[in-house]
């Protein structure tokens, strides 16, 4: 099946992939060396589906905490955790990656935190800001005025597995039989396919 690398997480074409919610939990990691726990529970099932297997994912994280956590300090606070979500500690249940439904059901984010779906929890400044730098996959222009708004018209509606959906499709392709992105590894998996 797929593999993944600790060194790969963060290579731009690999990045490419990721949801928006994983690219936010990704330079929230980088910005933080460190994650609280929804996020940590967040990102470290996506990898792990992406194909990160327990030792590549140890090595990630223990990299990606080191400027505030040293290696016994890790070992000690988040080797646990980590461990547990490969289902290699206490109750041993293999657990699923979140889907966009359980990611959208957990409390959103407060200041310092970066678990939850940025087309529902960052503001509409952000958020169009952010869009108006992403680029038309046919045209390969930056999204216009209108291509923003129809994403944000979603969002107004509180409907963001098409807010994703459509900035899939504007940025990447059409998906197969008018899909719809409901859950962050099949966007990956639909993203890499592309790449092929
Ligand atoms: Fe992530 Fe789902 Fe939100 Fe897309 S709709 S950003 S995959 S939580």
């Amino acid at each position: 099946g797929d593999e993944l690398l600790s060194d790969e997480v963060y290579l731009p074409d690999t990045y490419n992939n990721y949801p928006l919610c994983m690219q936010n939990l990704l330079t929230g990691l980088r910005n933080d060396s460190h994650l609280k726990y929804q996020g940590r529970q967040q990102l470290s099932l996506f990898l792990k589906e992406c194909g990160l297997n327990v030792e590549e994912a140890l090595k990630f994280w223990q990299k990606a905490f080191q400027q505030k956590y040293g290696l016994e300090e890790f070992n000690k606070n988040y080797k646990y955790n980590f461990r547990h979500s490969y289902g290699l500690e206490g109750s041993r249940i293999n657990f699923k990656p979140w889907d966009c439904s359980t990611i959208l059901n957990k409390e959103p984010p407060s200041s310092g935190m970066y678990h939850g779906c940025p087309f529902r929890d960052w503001n509409k400044v952000k958020l169009s800001g952010y869009l108006s730098k992403s680029k038309n996959y046919y045209t390969k222009e930056e999204l216009s005025k209108y291509e923003v708004n129809t994403i944000l018209d979603f969002k107004d509606k509180n409907d963001y597995m098409m807010c994703c959906t459509k900035y899939f499709e504007l940025t990447k392709d059409t998906l197969p039989h008018n899909e719809l992105i409901t859950h962050p590894n099949l966007y990956y998996q639909r993203s890499k396919e592309l790449d092929k």
